[in-house]
């Protein structure tokens, strides 16, 4: 059969989704870019007398995602007008609209039972033959699809862009247990031709490569940091340009990724390793969940290890 990717459908507006997004539309393809209604108004929503059931605030997270890829920088567009590609909108209101994508990427946050949770709706939705991905930096792609059907499954794959998804080059494609080879052999042809992409398969091990080589580096210099009493500034001067790395160097690269997201990468790792060795090593330092505990989640917040302006 042959295939061909034009319309895509995001969901998760986050960090990776609207990068994403953006680099489907970089490639020339149309994209829904959706994610879920918030629970609450803001006080200065709720006092503009705005309602939750008004179709456009129900969009209006996944649409400021789109406005803050013209801002961003590194622009994650080759061009500001290329955004007209991307429609954003919520999840619950488009679930019929998945019908009409050719490819469906879950880039929802690291979490097992929210993306499963998910994956049970997008099935309802699913229009037979559409492929099916997960953005996930490390979780299993087999124990994702657990109670989907069969045909389901053979359409459903891992396909790991790195951030940020315009400039970095390497893209994970994750085969489960029974994805279809010929959709394994498409998406890597597609991701490779099409994307640009460097495309290396990967098996469905916990953090899958990628991951579980830069989150044990990414750690081991965590822990460095504090054993040895090493300043923010110190730890990214010596792990950055001085070591031929670029500038954004191991703690900024943190901010970048999301302190939230890097708390759920390791942990799965230290979830599912049985040598002490290693679980000690994935041990999620206590003073990045205090981080996190006060809403400093890295550059998406306004603040992490730096503060964003
Ligand atoms: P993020 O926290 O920036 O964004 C996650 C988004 O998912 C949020 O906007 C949230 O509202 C949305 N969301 C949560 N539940 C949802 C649902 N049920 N339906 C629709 N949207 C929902 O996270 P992120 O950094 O973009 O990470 C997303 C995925 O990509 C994760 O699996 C992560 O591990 C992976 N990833 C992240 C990076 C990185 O550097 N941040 C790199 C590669 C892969």
């Amino acid at each position: 059969m042959s295939r061909m990717i034009r319309k895509a459908a995001v969901i998760g507006s986050g960090v990776m989704g609207s990068g994403i997004a953006a680099h489907l539309a970089n490639s020339g393809i149309a994209c829904l870019l959706l994610d879920i209604v918030p629970d609450r108004l803001t006080p200065e929503e709720a006092a503009k007398g705005l309602s939750l059931t008004d179709p456009e605030v129900r969009n209006r997270l996944a649409s400021s995602a789109v406005a803050g890829l013209k801002k961003h920088r590194p622009a994650p567009l080759y061009d500001s007008s290329f955004a007209d590609l991307i429609t954003p909108g919520n999840i619950e209101d488009h679930l019929e609209q998945l019908k009409k994508v050719d490819w469906i990427i879950e880039v929802v946050v690291e979490n097992l039972a929210v993306k499963k949770n998910l994956l049970e709706k997008v099935e309802r939705n699913w229009r037979e033959g559409t492929i099916v991905s997960s953005n996930t930096s490390g979780i299993s792609i087999n124990e994702m699809v657990q109670g989907r059907s069969d045909g389901f499954k053979r359409h459903f794959l891992g396909t790991h862009f790195f951030n940020p998804p315009r400039y970095l080059k390497l893209l994970e494609i994750i085969p489960g247990k029974e994805t279809d080879p010929a959709i394994v052999d498409f998406m890597s042809s597609f991701c490779n031709k099409t994307l640009g992409k460097g495309v290396v398969r990967a098996k469905d091990t916990p953090n899958f490569i990628g991951n579980r080589i830069g989150t044990y580096g990414l750690l081991v210099t965590l822990q460095e940091m504090s054993n040895a009493g090493y300043s923010v500034d110190e730890i990214d001067a010596i792990t950055g340009p001085a070591m031929g790395r670029p500038k954004s160097a191991t703690l900024r690269t943190l901010d970048v990724v999301g302190i939230d997201t890097f708390i759920h990468v390791a942990q799965n790792v230290h979830d599912n390793v049985s040598g002490e060795t290693e679980k000690t090593v994935f041990t999620v330092p206590e003073y990045l969940r205090e981080m996190v505990a006060l809403g400093w989640n890295g550059a998406k917040s306004g603040q992490g290890f730096y503060k964003s302006v």
